[in-house]
């Protein structure tokens, strides 16, 4: 139930009497709830790899000449808590550049065959041959859009394909022209995601499961960064998946953002 959130104010009207004004701020309620959460998740998500560098800086500063074998074992961790800081503070600029800059996204060609085969080289480097990765079809025909931004989002994709799917699964990536709209497509074999979820997984810092996400070098952004470049393209982002089988999540774009390939 959507509750109405009103400011109510008693101001002087004339000598005698008073004026009671009351203004609707629902709508000023809310966003300062979804600021005040995505402030209070950032702060979160920070405290948690700094802690953990902060205690192993405390531990090696206690001992007088640190043994070699614990710098050795403690470093590697430090970094990789330094990189997941690393990586939420690109998607933090990120979306706030995409949510800053202006609606629609600038015009070039994008030439889908040469991005699509970047992404694969993508994918392959990310699954270290733990997964099979396929180029499927890939149509003739061009997107006019941002590269860069349509580069970071289908990568955005694929890389969740590849850490949401066991050792041994296939990711497939296709490029199909459907009743004169353009959609790329990329299917994975993984865990899935349960129905009641994926209304939700465009939210920042929504995950079915935190532990996978963070233990995969998850930011908890990057289909939020998705559906702000999609928006900027016009384009609509569809889901299916089925628990435990895998998922597709489709981009479809209408046809004034499709560009010949010559
Ligand atoms: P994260 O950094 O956590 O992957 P995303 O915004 O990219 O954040 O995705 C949000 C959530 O959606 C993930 O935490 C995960 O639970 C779910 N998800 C995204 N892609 C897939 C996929 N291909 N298979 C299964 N779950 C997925």
């Amino acid at each position: 139930p959507v509750e109405q959130v009103l400011a109510v104010q008693l101001v002087p009207f004339d000598s005698t009497r008073k004026l009671l004004i009351s203004r609707d701020i629902t709508q000023l309620d809310r966003v300062q709830t979804v600021h005040r959460d995505f402030v209070a998740n950032v702060s979160h998500e920070l405290r948690t790899p700094l802690t953990v560098i902060g205690g192993f800086l405390e531990t090696l500063a206690d001992m007088d000449a640190p043994e070699p074998d614990v710098t050795r074992q403690f470093l590697p961790m430090m970094m990789e808590q330094a990189k997941r800081m690393q990586s939420l503070v690109e998607d933090l600029l990120t979306l706030s550049r995409l949510e800053n800059g202006s609606k629609t996204a600038s015009q070039e060609k994008v030439d889908m065959a040469a991005l699509l085969n970047t992404l694969r080289v993508e994918a392959e480097g990310l699954s270290q041959g733990r997964h099979q990765i396929i180029l499927g079809d890939c149509d003739a025909a061009n997107l006019w859009g941002n590269a860069n931004e349509l580069h970071s989002a289908f990568g955005n994709l694929v890389s969740n394909a590849v850490r949401y799917t066991p050792e041994g699964g296939r990711i497939r990536l296709d490029w199909r022209l459907d009743k004169g709209r353009g959609v790329f497509s990329v299917s994975d074999t993984g865990i899935g995601i349960a129905p009641q979820h994926i209304p939700r997984l465009t939210e920042r810092f929504y995950r079915v499961d935190r532990g996978r996400s963070r233990g995969t070098g998850g930011t908890g952004l990057g289909l939020a960064i998705v559906k702000h470049v999609l928006a900027r393209h016009h384009a609509r982002l569809d889901v299916h998946s089925e628990l435990e089988r895998g998922s597709t999540f489709s981009v479809w774009f209408n046809a004034d953002h499709l560009a010949p390939t010559a």
